[in-house]
């Protein structure tokens, strides 16, 4: 397996979707290439990161609704 290989295959090892062979393959290629092993923790990394964002963004986008309600509650609960 080449690195060119390797990086075309990446995304299937990290998904878990190569057959035995293939990853044996990769993992081999693995076991010899620094930069690959590099390349790979660089590459979960990113897709970690990518997840944490995503929760993030998730996340502000439910809070706007939930605080307009607050402020709501707040507003009917104190007396005028
Ligand atoms: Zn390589």
């Amino acid at each position: 397996m080449t690195c060119r290989e390797f990086a075309e295959f990446l995304d299937a090892y990290v998904n878990g979707t190569l057959s035995t062979a293939q990853r044996a393959e990769f993992d081999r290629h693995l076991a010899l290439c620094t930069a690959c092993t590099n390349y790979l923790q660089s590459y979960r990394k990113t897709i970690e990161l990518a997840r944490s964002a995503k929760r993030d963004v998730e996340l502000a986008a439910d809070a706007p609704p939930e605080l307009v309600r607050a402020i709501l509650a707040a507003r009917k609960a104190r007396p005028e």
